[in-house]
């Protein structure tokens, strides 16, 4: 199992980030949180995101809050999928209704765990464009804790001179 921890760059196509914008906020008009994957491959100390992963989710209410639910069948389909399609996940993204910050329930349930993986949250039902600078940023160590991240380690792929075959 390949293991993130060495990963010092992210490249994210605009696409994935603007579609997964958009599918949070259409679920933010319903009054849920939305959740999104990145996934593509790895290169060395770069991962390049290729694609935008939507699992089949439903929205609960709860005491606490609302979350965004993935059943365990479509997690194994999913896996499945991506070993198929020779793809990793590299982050998972999901939107809140208020503030971005990663909850303890975030924490516990996380879809992406595998050590240096990623975990975005969006603040506002993802109403406004998606920015690094808006989201809460946070990757899971090797002691299975998710810490803050800087948005300094992902990169828009195309955009600032940063793209290309290597
Ligand atoms: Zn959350």
């Amino acid at each position: 199992m390949t293991d993130f921890s060495e990963i010092q760059a992210v490249m994210v196509p605009r696409e994935v980030l603007d579609d997964g914008q958009a599918f949070m906020r259409a679920a933010g008009l319903r009054g849920n949180e939305g959740i999104v994957l990145w996934v593509g491959q790895k290169d060395g100390p770069t991962f390049h995101v290729t694609t935008l992963a939507i699992p089949e989710q439903r929205g609960i209410r709860t005491a606490d809050g609302i979350c965004a639910v993935i059943e365990g069948p479509e997690l194994a389909r999913l896996n499945m999928e991506l070993h198929k399609s020779k793809l990793q996940l590299i982050a998972q993204v999901h939107s809140h209704p208020g503030a971005a910050y990663h909850s303890t329930t975030d924490d516990e349930f996380a879809v992406a765990t595998r050590i240096g993986c990623f975990s975005l949250v969006v603040p506002d039902f993802a109403t406004r464009p998606f920015s690094f600078a808006e989201a809460a940023i946070y990757r899971i160590n090797s002691a299975g804790q998710w810490l803050e991240a800087p948005s300094s380690l992902f990169h828009i792929a195309g955009e600032g001179g940063y793209y290309g075959a290597c």
